[in-house]
């Protein structure tokens, strides 16, 4: 059991900054959970005040039902996994390992039962005998991870691991790391500003915006079911579609783009009198010149994006721009003229 439990922590740094404000929320043993927000945020406080490395200025942390603000960092049961690993690069991997069970004083035998363990999950045992330098930077990331799972914590702290790897490495390792959660059933925190990694990986994200949280849910909550223009926005890529639109009583209409195509009977609740309309790409379908006309938004075709399994097709509309996701056999090309429908099924409305 290790549940880590937040109460109205707030953290003002030395100049009066308060990088979080009266933050609460519980994680659950063994739940990986994702902190996400913007650069700035307060997630990396909100994370070092968890491991200790902090002081928390009010409010009280929880570990495993302990109340935690004044134990020191290594008394606290948790591993930190860093962007930069620092490791010690005099050292071999097999001793970076070790390091931290040998100032533990760990017996020997046990020492070198759970670096094998930690090398073999995590497939680094071939080059336990080389220098850090002497590998890649995913490598290098593995060994971080190692030199925090030999450990056996209540819980892992991570924050931003893989924003120093290339975008092949960080899709790899970001399996990797969502294997290892289910294999070794351990409490996590993940601190990450990219919502791919939170929504990839969390069971639960908790989104922050300006040291405040904005929504908490499952990943799917939070795409599905924006609490907000902000979590709609950040969470999912390309980012959903914002449409700046009149309620005239019967039909929306977009000024200077023209009509929706959506009507009162696409809802089941009269929208607001000048509604900002969120759609997502997937849910703005897009008719080409060949297809039967129907009524939606007229635009005209900016740009192309074929990704191989889909198609981003980038359109303006009046002053307006929006993004529509494609079918890979689409015909459809710059400058032309196009018609978007948003889907009545998946409409968000959100006030100026
Ligand atoms: P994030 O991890 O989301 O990028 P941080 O937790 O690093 O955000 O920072 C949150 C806010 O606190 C920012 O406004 C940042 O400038 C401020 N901040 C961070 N560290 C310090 C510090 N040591 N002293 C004063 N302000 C800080």
């Amino acid at each position: 059991m290790a549940a880590v439990s937040l109460k109205n922590i707030r953290k003002v740094y030395e100049g009066g900054v308060v990088a979080v404000h009266d933050l609460s929320f519980e994680v659950m043993d063994k739940e990986f959970l994702v902190l996400v927000g913007p650069s700035g945020c307060g997630k990396s406080t909100l994370l070092r005040m968890i491991a200790g490395l902090e002081e928390i200025s009010s409010g009280e942390l929880r570990i495993d039902g302990r109340l935690c603000n004044d134990v020191a960092p290594k008394d606290r049961d948790i591993a930190m996994v860093f962007q930069n690993y620092a490791l010690y690069p005099h050292m071999t991997v097999g001793e970076n390992l070790a390091f931290g069970l040998k100032l533990r004083k760990l017996p020997g035998a046990e020492i070198r039962q759970r670096v094998a363990e930690a090398a073999e999950m995590l497939g680094i045992t071939p080059y336990l005998s080389r220098k850090p330098k002497a590998l890649s930077g995913g490598q290098r990331q593995r060994v971080a991870l190692g030199r925090a799972i030999v450990r056996k914590p209540k819980v892992f702290l991570f924050d931003e691991p893989l924003s120093n790897l290339d975008a092949k490495m960080r899709v790899q390792m970001r399996v990797e790391i969502s294997r290892l959660s289910a294999q070794l059933q351990t409490t996590m925190i993940y601190v990450t500003h990219d919502q791919t990694e939170a929504m990839t990986m969390g069971h639960r994200i908790v989104c922050m915006r300006d040291g405040v949280i904005q929504q908490s849910g499952t990943p799917m909550e939070l795409y599905k079911s924006p609490s907000n223009r902000f979590v709609a926005g950040f969470i999912g890529m390309p980012p959903m579609n914002f449409l700046p639109c009149e309620w005239t009583g019967e039909a929306l209409t977009i000024p200077g783009a023209g009509v929706t195509g959506l009507t009162s009977g696409d809802f089941p609740v009269r929208p607001p009198a000048k509604p900002i309309l969120g759609v997502r790409p997937e849910h703005l379908r897009l008719l080409t010149k060949d297809s039967p006309t129907a009524a939606g938004i007229a635009a005209e075709v900016e740009v192309v994006e074929p990704l191989g399994a889909e198609t981003l097709v980038y359109c303006r509309a009046g002053d307006h721009r929006a993004v529509s996701r494609v079918d890979p056999e689409t015909r459809v090309g710059r400058g032309d003229r196009v018609t978007l429908i948003p889907q009545p099924a998946h409409l968000h409305f959100f006030d100026p």
